[in-house]
């Protein structure tokens, strides 16, 4: 079970408990739907938090204590070509969470990724921002034609999933189940949406690294593809090396 359905549990217990209570003139009527309140916004707040594991099981770490560095949103016609190139000339392989029709518009780039030795993973084929309001079909044929397109273009099965904006809740985990993907999150986001790399945030990002580090950045964001050079080398120089989930 995972921890959601013990949670359903303890709050269906509590909601139990306070609908007796009020049966017995003990308690207000306001109090079964104020705890109904409280548990939909942690419900909220959970489906926001992937590291929790509250509803998928992710991987969050690498199994071993090298830095993996993710890249979301891709393929992107004109930074994907230069951060593999920048990858290559400082033979780092990689992990990108590739958006289904930007996969479908640049298919060649997708055979690149693949042919120089990195991981792809399908980041849903619409990458909507109501994703998490999707169920049934339409969420699952979000998902899968993502994972199909990737796996035409590999000759592989390819089942790492990486939900937008991280994002799951119990529909999200019922295809996750269902199709037997594996669901990737990150134990270092940044931020790099929010806020664009400069050399201070180089530095930071540098030192926050740790080993086993899943590191969360996007490849539609110029500044990102710019820093990537300062930010290997800082990492190496604090005596780590990179590798993909299997490496
Ligand atoms: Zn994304």
């Amino acid at each position: 079970m995972s921890k959601f359905h013990w949670s359903l549990i303890i709050f269906l217990l509590l909601e139990l408990g306070l609908w007796i209570m009020v049966a017995r003139g003990m308690s207000s009527y306001a109090s079964p739907f104020i705890l109904i309140f409280v548990y939909s916004l942690f419900l909220f707040a959970m489906s926001m938090m992937p590291g929790v594991n509250f509803f998928v099981k992710a991987q969050n770490h690498v199994a071993s204590d090298r830095v993996m560095l993710t890249f979301d949103d891709g393929p992107h016609p004109e930074l994907t070509p230069l951060t593999l190139d920048i990858l290559k000339e400082k033979q780092v392989k990689a992990m990108f969470f590739l958006i289904g029709k930007n996969v479908e518009a640049h298919p060649e780039l997708v055979k690149r990724i693949i042919a120089e030795g990195h991981m792809v993973g399908g980041h849903t084929y619409l990458h909507e921002p109501a994703f998490g309001f999707k169920f049934g079909s339409a969420l699952d044929k979000d998902i899968m034609r993502a994972q199909n397109l990737l796996t035409d273009l590999s000759g592989k099965e390819e089942v790492y999933f990486r939900p937008p904006f991280g994002v799951t809740n119990p529909n999200v985990a019922q295809v996750i189940k269902k199709r037997g993907l594996q669901m990737i999150g990150w134990s270092l986001r940044t931020y790099d949406t929010a806020y664009d790399f400069d050399s201070l945030k180089v530095q930071k990002v540098i030192t926050q690294t740790k080993p086993g580090d899943i590191v969360l950045m996007h490849e539609r964001v110029k500044s990102t593809c710019e820093a990537l050079p300062e930010l290997i080398d800082g990492i190496r120089k604090r005596g780590m090396e990179f590798g993909v989930l299997s490496q």
